[in-house]
């Protein structure tokens, strides 16, 4: 979609919605207050679902914090949070709390577990209400082709894992749990994990369950919906997507149901080519997917205290300025973003998981993260001469990616020494 027709969609959302809205700027301590009130079930969203409910989108002249409802759950929280993924400095974290952001989003396998256990390690001097934290588990024995469940797939393995989440946390509980890299609406529905997840709700070691998308989001949202039991969505969400169409009424769905939507992977790779000459404003890029009012926050994965200094100003201000918007203009280069729209796969001769090849080749050159790159290649299962028995690629990806060439040079991580991995 182009961003002026984007704009029209948003003026749309905010012409729906405006009249609900009410105005009211707030501190960390007002907020923090009102979230645990939020989080205990003594606010919660009603009729119109979250974009009715949701706070408020109130940069006034005092530039007051923009506070937003996360759906059914009524927890209230800052339009920026952070995804704790790619940092392993306790530091940086305290100077997200600092600046008064409190959702804290983190999985059982970042850094092999370590990303878990620096949070323990920091979060256990904190008042357990002065920060929302969400932790992921990816069921195991997925079918990477499909997403769909297969024999493999443990109920009891995935509570395990969440246990040891727990344990490395420190925590009695997790504000949300999500079932995590899901693309397939079998999966979504799956009722042996489904047991498990309202059985921890049930137990109190969660209090809200979501799941999280980052390929075929649209169909993920609707089977989320459709399940009658999750909470939240955290979904792939920017403006170099080519579904927004689909992805626009999903959130529109999801929002009338009461299911928060939180947006993550809003900066679309980092860098729109491999050498990082081109790199994304992601700024703009975060303000462009905040002003959709049925986001209700996003997850930056913040590496740096100038990206935490830089973000946090958009929690007071979403207005893209005209440089901004500039930026976000399609430019010629495809990016090292991609859709996971799935298009690429049934061209392969190999059926190759193309898109979270693809994903592999973004952490690489978009976030320099080569040990996650080649955790994610090892995951798939996949060999450093992959496409060496092809003579002439027909895959025609839709962003123009050079598919063949991209996996050639991603998979050469799988024979690189893990001590040069970052
Ligand atoms: S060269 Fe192209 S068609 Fe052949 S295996 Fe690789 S991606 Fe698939
Ligand atoms: S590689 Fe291209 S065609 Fe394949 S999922 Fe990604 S964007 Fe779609």
């Amino acid at each position: 979609m182009l961003h002026n027709q984007w704009t029209l969609h948003i003026l749309q959302y905010h012409t729906k919605t405006m009249k609900m809205k009410a105005k009211k700027g707030v501190d960390r301590r007002d907020f923090l207050r009102k979230s645990v009130l939020g989080a205990t079930g003594a606010v919660l969203v009603t009729g119109a679902g979250h974009a009715a409910g949701a706070g408020s989108d109130s940069p006034d002249e005092k530039k007051k914090m923009i506070i937003r409802k996360l759906g059914r759950t009524g927890i209230e929280l800052p339009v920026v949070s952070m995804g704790v993924m790619r940092a392993d400095n306790p530091g940086l974290v305290k100077a997200a709390l600092d600046h008064g952001m409190v959702l804290l989003d983190t999985a059982h396998d970042y850094q092999k577990g370590r990303n878990e256990e620096m949070l323990g390690k920091l979060l256990k001097d904190y008042p357990r209400d002065q920060f929302v934290i969400a932790t992921k588990v990816q069921p195991d024995g997925i079918d990477r082709k499909t997403g769909n469940p297969t024999k493999e797939t443990s109920p009891e393995k995935f509570r395990e894992m969440f246990d040891i989440s727990l344990q490395r946390l420190q925590m009695d509980y997790v504000d949300i749990l999500y079932m995590h890299a899901i693309s397939a609406r079998e999966m979504v529905m799956y009722k042996p994990i489904l047991r498990v997840m309202k059985s921890l709700k049930r137990k109190g070691k969660v209090r809200f369950i979501g799941v999280s998308t980052h390929k075929n989001e649209p169909e993920v949202i609707r089977a989320v919906i459709d399940a009658k039991v999750y909470d939240v969505v955290l979904t792939a969400y920017n403006f170099k997507q080519d579904h927004l169409d689909g992805m626009h009424k999903a959130f529109e769905k999801a929002g009338v149901a009461g299911i928060g939507i939180i947006a993550m992977k809003t900066m679309a790779g980092g860098f729109q080519d491999k050498e990082r000459q081109h790199p994304v404003n992601t700024k703009a890029a975060l303000k462009w997917a905040l002003q959709n009012p049925y986001v209700t926050t996003s997850i930056p994965g913040f590496t740096a205290f100038d990206q935490i200094d830089e973000d946090a100003e958009v929690m007071f201000d979403l207005t893209l300025t005209d440089e901004e918007k500039k930026d976000l203009e399609p430019v010629s280069l495809a990016g090292l973003y991609c859709n996971g729209c799935e298009h690429c796969v049934a061209q392969c001769r190999e059926s190759l998981p193309i898109p979270e090849l693809m994903r592999a080749y973004m952490y690489t050159y978009g976030y320099r993260e080569t040990q996650k790159a080649r955790d994610l290649l090892t995951d798939i299962g996949v060999m450093a001469d992959t496409c060496s028995d092809c003579d002439n690629c027909t895959v025609r990806c839709v962003k123009g990616f050079a598919v063949a060439e991209k996996i050639a040079d991603v998979t050469r991580l799988l024979q690189v020494p893990e001590d040069f991995l970052t």
